[in-house]
């Protein structure tokens, strides 16, 4: 019997409690309401590939992709369709089966270039597995187009809570990432939506940004929970080193305000011990970013082959796609 509801009813003094309960008590919850809802030994597997990177105009004070930023990464036009369409098989060859795109844009053009990502987005989907994209803000009409093309899931992160956005980004509003999820849900896409802790920010923003994804009117399908991956030449390059501690509440609190949700332990694993994303797994994250090349977008990532290992070590399982399921 199920005893975790979806609720979108949240306060935040209700999120504020989980959040707050001494660390076992909260994991021991979490990992309950995980069961309830998932296989615990399935994670999902995921490639994130950057189609495009650098020269982004916008001033997010985390990314080494904005223009205005002295940092090492090196600029990249739009990758080919067929160059994208290679790294989709070989990462369907190693075990994903989701495969994400990622264009350092503000917001979608209706262009050429716009033209190509929905010719990629075909392609991949006609590989058997779940098309995400992440372009920056998107139009109705954009989503609509992006649906009709095979798109699974839209990925438009909060990044942190709605009184700590200005800090962190001076060019768009939170409104504006809040329209564009309504956009991508009314063309029927999935949405991928999370945030970054590390920012500077306070434990009341972090409350505050899981209470604004709990009580959407359907909470996102997939929320992804990252660690600020610091860049050097960014403004937040001297933050201190996200604590592990940090992120397992925080995948915990989400896990059990969210519990149909796939949360995903995305950027900052490079920098935990096996021991530490364990916990995360524990705390119910149930997915995973890995890359041929080691990198997650422009950050450094575990290897495929390093994942594999140690997902093999704790007796769990890369998630099939439902297309495997369904010839099982
Ligand atoms: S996070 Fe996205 S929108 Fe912000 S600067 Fe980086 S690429 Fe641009």
């Amino acid at each position: 019997m199920m005893t975790s509801a979806i609720r979108n009813d949240w306060t935040l003094e209700e999120i504020q409690a989980i959040y707050d309960q001494p660390l076992l008590e909260l994991v021991f919850q979490a990992a309950n309401t995980h069961r309830e809802w998932h296989s615990a030994k399935e994670i999902q597997v995921c490639t994130l590939l950057s189609i495009k990177t650098g020269g982004c105009p916008e001033d997010c004070s985390y990314c080494g992709q904005a223009a205005r930023y002295h940092t090492d990464i090196k600029v990249q036009a739009l990758l080919s369709t067929e160059t994208v369409l290679a790294h989709a098989r070989k990462a369907k060859e190693t075990g994903s089966t989701r495969f994400c795109m990622a264009a350092a844009w503000r917001e979608v053009r209706d262009n050429r270039d716009f033209d190509r990502v929905i010719d990629m987005v075909k392609g991949v989907n006609e590989m058997g597995l779940e098309v995400c994209c992440t372009l920056g803000l998107l139009t109705e009409e954009q989503a609509v187009r992006l649906q009709e093309a095979g798109l699974h899931a839209y990925n438009h992160n909060l990044d942190t809570s709605e009184e700590y956005y200005k800090e962190i980004i001076s060019t768009r509003k939170f409104d504006n990432r809040i329209n564009t999820i309504n956009n991508v849900r009314k063309a029927g896409i999935t949405v991928c939506s999370g945030g970054i802790i590390g920012l500077g920010e306070t434990h009341r923003d972090r409350i505050s940004m899981l209470l604004t994804l709990a009580t959407m009117p359907k909470h996102p399908e997939s929320v992804p929970i990252n660690a600020l991956a610091r860049v050097k030449g960014t403004p937040l390059e001297d933050n201190p080193k996200v604590d592990a501690w940090d992120m397992v509440r925080m995948i915990a609190t989400a896990r059990i305000v969210m519990p149909a949700s796939t949360v995903r332990l995305t950027a900052g694993r490079i920098e935990m011990t096996e021991s530490e994303q364990a916990w995360c797994f524990m705390a119910g994250a149930n997915s995973i970013f890995t890359g041929e090349r080691q990198t997650l977008l422009v950050t450094p990532n575990p290897g495929v082959n390093e994942d594999m290992m140690m997902l093999k070590n704790l007796g769990l399982e890369p998630k099939l796609s439902k297309k495997e399921v369904s010839a099982c």
